[in-house]
């Protein structure tokens, strides 16, 4: 099999405005960007009814991804293969992984959306604004400490860090300004990673350029010596920032390798945010065509979780029909087979490891949806696996389909599309998310960690209880919660695989997000700045002799 780039290189893709012209995109709402990408001006859009949405997530992963966006990509096409008119809705990739361990977010495969190299790389720009409009207010923060404080921010209180779109450890805790007294005041800093910022998660959940920047001046950037929030208004940083982001905001139109269209928009991680692509790019795509088909990050106990208490919550959506996407090797590895071992067969394996599954068919199931089970096929899964997999999933009440798109693009997900797209129209779909807004914040992020992952005690860790019932007091208790933990496992604990119950799960540490709308509550040692491993993807990727990008995958 070819590799991901080999395959993306022999592609051959139609003309931007072909496939947005296929896609029922007015020609004056499409602004090219080169051949093969274009932003998309929402403002030219018809008005026209909603088509049904369908979320794609996953069992606990292994480190390597258990092909979230590869599937998504191959049941949209597999879905247009059908006589269906859908709509790919992903995020965007990081640089940061992609030059780490996991490679870009482009599918692979035969389901790859394209031009994979730029979408992976640069694409249009929108990471680079987001990064300058986060670091034009760090800026402006400390400019104002510099000019005399009017604010009187208490230095030692800046909430607001920088960010950069690389793994970078280097810059996770640093001081500055260093070198005297024509640079400002010492204090103690860092930088996260710009998909783990929160003008990411404003981008991503704004509906349109004025709401994006009520949000960005709702920001509290810092807190003054009397303990009272500063927000990114009182900064007056917030009209700037959206002139830097005026662009940003408007979906990016891509296609896939079976030309159909595809927008990417935004990318959230799904640890720190919500991990979700954009919510313009979502409801742009759901009056576009009859069936939207979109990914959350990690697995369905951080990625859907979030999809669903925080995106179609704030936004108004619901999902119609859910995929669980379940590999034999991430079973097996939940069934205590060591990565290593993970190409021998090992049916038993499976049936233990199945335990994951059922936990996040339950778990959906308290959202008012039953899963299809969509079986990402690996060439060297067995027929014993694959039965296994189906019979636990009938156990537990849904279906599972085996998906061969990854080798055979769309044609390899058809029988799944089928069960989707019927599932969709039936209107089976009870969906309501699993807390209301008006409980408290603390008993919200119990709910999560008992519900869902199944903890029998949650503690909250150094002040964090006060610091919630303080943000109560301020007004932001109505606010949902976007949980940040580790994706290997239901429980704080990457070790702990399967389906792990009366865990511990610790609260070390909350956040506010006031614009984006959401606090964030940190469970265990999660990172906001990831650094590279032992040997980077970045090592291995270079120009050929014939000046082609290689080892992008
Ligand atoms: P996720 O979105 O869940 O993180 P991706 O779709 O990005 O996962 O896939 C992760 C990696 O696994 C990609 O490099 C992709 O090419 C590979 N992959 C996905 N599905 C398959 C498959 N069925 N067979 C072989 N490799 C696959
Ligand atoms: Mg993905």
């Amino acid at each position: 099999m070819p590799t991901d780039i080999e395959i993306a290189r022999q592609a051959t893709l139609k003309p931007i405005a072909e496939v947005a012209g296929a896609a029922g995109i007015p020609g004056d709402a499409v602004i090219p960007f080169g051949r093969h990408k274009a932003k998309i001006d929402t403002a030219l859009l018809p008005d026209a009814p909603q088509g049904k949405l369908i979320l794609v997530t996953a069992i606990n992963p292994t480190p390597a991804g258990e092909g979230k966006t590869t599937t998504s990509v191959g049941l949209s096409d597999a879905l247009h293969r059908i006589g269906k008119k859908a709509m790919l809705c992903l995020r965007e990739p990081s640089l940061g992984p992609c030059f780490g361990m996991k490679g870009g977010g482009a599918g692979g495969g035969k389901s790859q959306v394209m031009p994979m190299d730029e979408i992976n790389l640069h694409f249009t720009g929108d990471f680079h604004a987001i990064t300058s409009a986060h670091n034009l207010l760090a800026a402006m923060i400390d400019n104002s400490i510099y000019w005399g404080n009017p604010l009187d921010i208490d230095v030692r209180r800046v909430t607001w860090k920088r960010v950069l779109d690389m793994n970078d450890r280097a810059l996770r805790q640093i001081v500055g300004p260093l070198g005297g007294a024509a640079n400002g005041f010492p204090r103690e800093s860092g930088f996260d990673i710009t998909v783990a910022s929160e003008i990411m998660a404003i981008l991503c959940l704004a509906s349109d350029l004025s709401d994006l920047q009520r949000r960005l001046g709702d920001i509290v950037v810092a807190y003054t010596r009397k303990r009272e929030p500063v927000y990114c208004r009182d900064i007056k940083a917030d009209s700037a920032m959206t002139v830097l982001l005026k662009d940003a905001i408007l979906p990016n139109l891509v296609q896939t390798l079976e030309n159909r269209p595809a927008l990417l928009h935004g990318g959230p991680f799904a640890n720190i945010a919500h991990g979700c692509n954009s919510v313009i790019a979502t409801r742009t795509a759901l009056t576009l065509a009859d069936y939207v088909v979109t990914e959350a990050g990690f697995g369905a106990d951080l990625g859907a979780e979030k999809f669903l208490d925080i995106k179609c919550r704030l936004a108004g959506l619901k999902p119609d029909a859910i995929v669980l996407v379940a590999t034999v090797r991430a079973l097996k590895m939940n069934g205590g087979v060591a990565k290593a071992d993970l190409g021998e067969p090992d049916a038993d394996a499976v049936r233990t490891g199945a335990v994951n599954l059922k936990r996040h068919i339950e778990n959906l199931k308290k959202f008012g949806v039953t899963p299809t089970v969509a079986i990402n096929h690996f060439h060297l899964d067995t027929d014993e696996e694959i039965a296994v997999i189906r019979e636990m999933a009938g156990e537990f009440g849904a279906d599972a389909v085996i998906c061969k798109h990854w080798a055979e693009g769309g044609a390899g997900a058809e029988e799944l599309a089928g069960i989707v797209a019927a599932k969709a129209d039936a209107g089976a779909s009870g969906f309501s998310p699993l807390y209301p807004d008006d409980m408290p914040l603390a008993d919200k992020i119990t709910t999560v960690a008992t519900e869902i992952y199944r903890a029998s005690v949650v503690h909250f860790d150094g002040g964090t209880a006060r610091q919630l019932k303080q943000w109560e007091e301020m007004g932001y208790g109505k606010l949902p919660v976007c949980m940040a933990k580790t994706q290997y496992s239901f429980s704080t604990d990457p070790a702990k695989l399967g389906a792990p119950e009366n865990h511990e799960v610790a609260i070390r540490e909350v956040r506010l997000s006031a614009g984006a709308g959401f606090v964030v509550a940190i469970a265990g040692d999660i990172m906001t700045m990831p650094g590279l491993p032992r040997v980077p993807a970045a090592e291995s990727i270079h120009l050929d002799e014939n000046g082609q990008i290689e080892g992008l995958f």
